[in-house]
């Protein structure tokens, strides 16, 4: 037995499917969990001493790589002078004023420890500066793990959703209206049927893979709340800090009353935050009326480690990410040939190659069509798919496993490390689809 089979042996006596969150377990591309021993720059190294390509970079947060000299030199520092004091620190006031100064909408922030916990508490501001409790959320979007978002189109009243896991209540269900992605009357239409305390949406939805907003449905995310009487909330916990400076709502040019952010502001260490206009976020405790605490908010090894991160991400940063993206998408595309498979890397989808690429983010869709929504992507070869990851696996490079996600380029991507994806790419896709 190997060490990753005995680990896995004993991971499933003591953790539920042997994971602590479950993409990690691999179910859907058929094959067990790699167990991670170490990361360095674009690799990470399994237990059994197999070296990976990483696009994963722990979905999202690690930007710069595994173990980068100068984050990894901020956490020590922090560490050797207290992990955690609860109290307030000169670092997280020096973090929100990096996060104000790149995001136009975002006059103050509130740290949390997880994007879950974020979206939950913008939610909860959101309902309490309008008096209303209806939330919109888009179909195939992901806000983490808040039990309210745990929610899917039900067949009765179009706009009341119900349950998507046991352990969520029906009345936090139907608090929710979902909504499919970039349809314009149906956003409409929900927006005439109820009163929205907010409209929450990834600008760049990268949780049912990669799906761009169509031309014109960023304004219309706007305009629709504004008609509602909603506030827009942009979860930006992955676009935020990776596809611009100023996040996608500066790419696109939204402008959300409220945003929360995660994943690269943390460096790889747990650290999230919402924030918007002075007024709103006046709101929240102890400032306002608004309760919502955290023991470990600000942490100052995540603070350490997001202020180290974003001090690499200039200008010339996200250029330089946009040119791996960009060939690791076109590569990827090629290696495909003729084979239904769509890389979708930027906006607009259509045509091929998009004029623009976002920063550190693609989709490998077995589909010929680039997906519009969810309906779409889910529509794609999921089957193929996982033959696909398990022979890129088998042939050093680490993907996504699952087709409902993206894969993130990192700055410390080199061209060695796009090479050898392409290569071990060119065989996967004809052991995928022959
Ligand atoms: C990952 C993610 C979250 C949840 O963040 P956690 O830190 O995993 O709780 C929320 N929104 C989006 C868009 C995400 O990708």
């Amino acid at each position: 037995m190997s060490r990753s089979e005995d680990l896995y042996k004993r991971a499933l006596q003591v953790l539920p499917g042997g994971v602590n969150s479950p993409v990690r377990a691999m179910r859907s591309i058929g094959r067990d969990p790699v167990f991670i021993e170490r990361g360095e720059g674009p690799h990470v190294w399994d237990a059994d001493g197999n070296r990976y390509v990483d696009w994963v970079c722990s979905w999202g947060p690690l930007i710069l790589g595994h173990a980068h000299p100068k984050v990894v030199a901020a956490v020590e520092a922090a560490a050797a002078g207290g992990t955690s004091f609860g109290a307030a620190t000169e670092g997280e006031v020096e973090l929100a004023a990096e996060i104000c100064d790149r995001f136009r909408s975002v006059e103050m922030v509130r740290m949390t420890s997880s994007g879950t916990e974020a979206s939950m508490s913008a939610i909860r501001l959101a309902r309490a500066a309008t008096g209303r409790d209806p939330i919109l959320k888009f179909a195939g979007a992901y806000h983490g793990h808040v039990d309210g978002l745990l929610a899917e189109a039900g067949s009765g009243l179009a706009t009341a959703g119900v349950p998507a896991s046991p352990g969520v209540t029906a009345a936090q269900a139907a608090d929710t209206a979902i909504v499919p992605w970039n349809d314009p009357e149906a956003l409409r239409a929900a927006t005439a049927e109820r009163e929205f305390a907010a409209i929450i949406a990834e600008p760049i939805p990268a949780n049912m893979g990669v799906v761009p907003p169509a031309e014109g449905f960023p304004a219309l995310l706007r305009e629709s709340a504004d008609v509602n009487g909603a506030l827009l909330i942009c979860d930006e916990v992955i676009s935020g800090f990776r596809v611009a400076r100023g996040g996608a709502q500066g790419l696109l040019g939204i402008g959300p009353d409220l945003t929360v952010m995660g994943k690269v502001i943390g460096g790889g260490l747990p650290a999230a935050a919402y924030g918007g206009r002075r007024e709103l976020m006046e709101r929240v405790a102890p400032a306002g009326d608004v309760y919502q605490a955290g023991t470990l908010s600000g942490n100052p090894l995540a603070v350490a480690a997001g202020l180290a991160t974003l001090a690499e991400l200039d200008a010339p940063a996200y250029e330089r990410l946009a040119q791996t993206t960009a060939k690791l998408a076109l590569g990827l595309q090629e290696a495909a040939g003729e084979r239904p498979v769509r890389v979708v890397c930027g906006g607009p989808v259509d045509p091929w190659p998009p004029a623009s690429v976002f920063p550190g983010l693609l989709t490998v869709f077995f589909s010929a069509e680039p997906p519009r929504d969810f309906a779409g992507a889910s529509a794609c070869d999921a089957e193929a798919y996982g033959r696909f990851c398990r022979a890129l696996l088998e042939r050093g490079v680490y993907p996504p496993a699952s087709q409902f996600e993206a894969w993130f380029p990192s700055l410390a991507h080199d061209d060695e490390a796009v090479e050898r994806t392409l290569a071990a790419a060119a065989e996967a896709f004809e052991e995928a689809l022959g």
